[in-house]
């Protein structure tokens, strides 16, 4: 067994909560001495999610495994171009069984989708793979690596010290998933051994310029368009160190845009000189509020705010789902952000 330094790292925090996490081994046993598998991530996936998922689903396949790649919303059009994309499908209508069932990057079950879970029958193993520290371990297998700033991080740690399959097109989803939970490498959760894994990922012959453009140069104009709106309505509160911006149902229709524009445009705000919380709001169907929080302080920690309106995530980047108004939710939220950052 390999232990890598994020392994031990992680393995210590979860001793202290006496949670021991399973080990690539164990998982690596599980995926090569079952036949069928469906893999799994959350709803709005980000690129971690999708490159995971591709990533995993391309591994097993290579392992001449029956592989099937499901997400709630599909495969997202700004990530069609990773190679192994069309693995990706929305779940059927009738569910289906499987030996392994792997969910990846998904902070609490509920968040791999009620159609997703609906389509799943009869498992005979689960595999939770991920390193949001508010996931409660759900699963028969469970990795959580907390300090590792992507599961793509883990996913190669995982492919790499168990010999499993790692080739160009599975190095160029787990770079789209490391690079965009770092925000391109520059997060604070960002550590030597994810330069070393970019460094590794690099040498399997990814071309990492024609990669980046692909993912931040490539953005469909509307998404822009959208940007303008959400500046002109952009608010700050708590002594300017809590901004947001929200985004009306009314809007986003008028505008045309599709739920994966707004991804990353929270960064606008959290770039903004003395702003220690940024939140985003969008309106969804159905009377509930999407909440999106950054914070550029620990101390101001997003992920127990977050938690408090029953979501989750990490310390600096969370988000929710909250019934209730637009207006009325923002107001709520806002107020607690600007109750975390009254001493700093
Ligand atoms: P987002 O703001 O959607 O990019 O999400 C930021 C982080 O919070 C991600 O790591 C998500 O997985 C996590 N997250 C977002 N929404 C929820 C939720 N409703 N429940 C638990 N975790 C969430
Ligand atoms: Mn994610
Ligand atoms: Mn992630």
């Amino acid at each position: 067994m390999t232990t890598t330094i994020a392994e031990a790292v992680a393995d210590k925090a979860d001793s202290t909560a006496n949670l021991t996490n399973s080990t690539f081994a164990e998982i690596a046993e599980v995926l090569r001495h079952h036949e069928s598998f469906l893999v799994l991530s959350h709803v709005r996936p980000d690129g971690d999610a999708l490159g995971s998922e591709i990533a995993m689903g391309l591994a097993l396949q290579k392992l001449g495994k029956k592989v099937k790649v499901w997400n709630e919303e599909g495969l997202l059009e700004k990530f069609a171009f990773l190679p192994g994309g069309e693995l990706v499908s929305v779940p059927p209508n009738e569910p289906e069984d499987f030996d392994v069932v792997l969910a990846l990057d998904t902070a609490t079950r509920q968040r791999l989708g009620d159609n997703c879970l609906a389509a799943v029958g009869k498992v005979k193993v689960w595999v939770n793979i991920d390193h949001h520290p508010s996931n409660p371990r759900y699963g028969d297998l469970v990795h959580i690596d907390s300090i590792a700033p992507a599961t793509g991080q883990i996913l190669f740690e995982l492919l790499q010290s168990q010999d499993l399959p790692l080739d160009e097109a599975i190095a160029e989803n787990l770079f789209a998933a490391i690079s965009t939970d770092t925000g391109s490498f520059q997060y604070p959760n960002t550590t030597a051994r994810t330069f070393e894994i970019a460094a590794d990922v690099l040498r399997c012959g990814i071309k990492v310029g024609e990669l980046s453009q692909k993912l931040y140069e490539s953005y469909p104009r509307r998404r822009i368009e959208l940007l303008r709106v959400l500046l002109d309505r952009m608010r700050f509160d708590g002594d300017g160190k809590v901004a947001s911006f929200s985004l009306p149902l009314a809007t986003a229709k008028e505008l045309g845009v599709i739920p994966e524009d707004n991804e990353g445009l929270i960064d606008h705000l959290r770039a903004i000189q003395g702003v220690i919380v940024a939140i985003f709001f969008e309106e969804l169907e159905g009377g509930k509020v999407r909440v999106s929080m950054r914070s550029k302080d620990e101390r101001a920690d997003v992920c127990a705010i977050c938690v408090s309106f029953k979501g989750g995530g990490h310390k600096l980047a969370a988000g929710a789902r909250v019934p209730g108004a637009l207006d009325d939710v923002a107001q709520r939220v806002t107020a607690a952000a600007v109750e975390a950052v009254r001493s700093l």
